[in-house]
């Protein structure tokens, strides 16, 4: 398979003169058409590593490579373009006095044509079940309508991976469930990758391929089964209990019914 982002001994602090270190020697692959999460407790690098992939941050040492190119100063601007990212609180990231002009925002940046830029509009929405609120205000909408608009701003510019970080966290068991529909609808019609940093087990459990950090570095790479029916504690590397009625579904199906035993006491609570 393809690697749309190679990741390769990463490491980072945020001021050059202190002696914290918050990545430490990172590296990881995605392949195309993945759909990654990463876990791990707060303050382990997580959205600091996201930041670094989409260019926001200079000083690293290692090397990122997106669709095959090594990411620099040069080229940042043209490589951020492969790359949308969806924040966690859906109140920041509304520019548009409507939710068309939201979507249209970044295209304008882009100056993509005019006719383009309305039928992309109007496919975005449509991609993301908001075509109704297309000339709504953004502020009347609920956070998972919210989270729709921006995520359908991302798809407006056709970029390749999409990076999710903690985009859900601030949303209610519906809003969620939508992103979460959303993204999978639109990962195959639009041949997306997905990283997404999550602390939602049920959505990891849904990803191709988890990845934990701590302390700055990665220090396991499973995928969901591997990682539920190993011995591992999942509070201790950050992960929500008690499980959900959801979750324990998801169990069964990835461990063909063994559910090991840690989990079945949260089953009791
Ligand atoms: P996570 O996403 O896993 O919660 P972060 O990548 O946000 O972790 O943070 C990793 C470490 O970097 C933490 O120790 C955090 O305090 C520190 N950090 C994050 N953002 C900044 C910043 N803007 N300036 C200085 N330190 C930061």
């Amino acid at each position: 398979m393809n690697k749309i982002l190679e990741v390769e001994n990463l490491t980072f602090k945020y001021e050059q003169e202190s002696n914290d270190v918050q990545l430490k020697g990172v590296t990881f692959d995605v392949f195309s058409g993945e759909w990654l999460s990463i876990i791990g407790k707060n303050g382990s690098g997580k959205s600091t590593t996201a930041r670094l992939i989409d260019g926001l941050l200079e000083g690293f040492t290692g090397a990122i490579k997106i669709d095959g190119q090594l990411l620099s100063q040069e080229n940042v601007w043209d490589l951020r373009r492969k790359i949308g990212m969806v924040f966690q609180n859906p109140d920041n990231q509304f520019v548009g006095a409507t939710v068309e002009d939201d979507v249209a925002f970044g295209m304008e940046n882009q100056g993509i044509p005019r006719e383009e830029m309305i039928r992309r509009v109007d496919e975005a929405l449509g991609a993301v079940n908001m075509l109704d609120f297309k000339k709504k205000e953004p502020a009347r909408l609920s956070g998972g309508q919210k989270q729709r608009v921006a995520v359908a701003g991302i798809i407006a510019l056709r970029p390749e991976i999409i990076i999710l970080d903690e985009s859900t966290s601030m949303l209610d068991p519906t809003g969620r469930a939508e992103i979460m529909r959303v993204i999978h609808d639109i990962k195959d019609k639009y041949h997306l990758t997905v990283l997404s940093i999550t602390h939602d087990l049920d959505e990891a459990a849904h990803s191709d391929r988890i990845l934990v950090m701590s302390d700055g570095k990665i220090i396991r790479q499973a995928t969901p089964a591997e990682l539920f029916a190993s011995d591992e504690d999942m509070v201790e590397i950050g992960l929500d209990v008690p499980f959900s009625a959801n979750l324990m579904a998801d169990l069964r199906e990835l461990t063909f019914g063994n559910i090991p035993e840690k989990y079945l006491d949260d089953e009791e609570l």
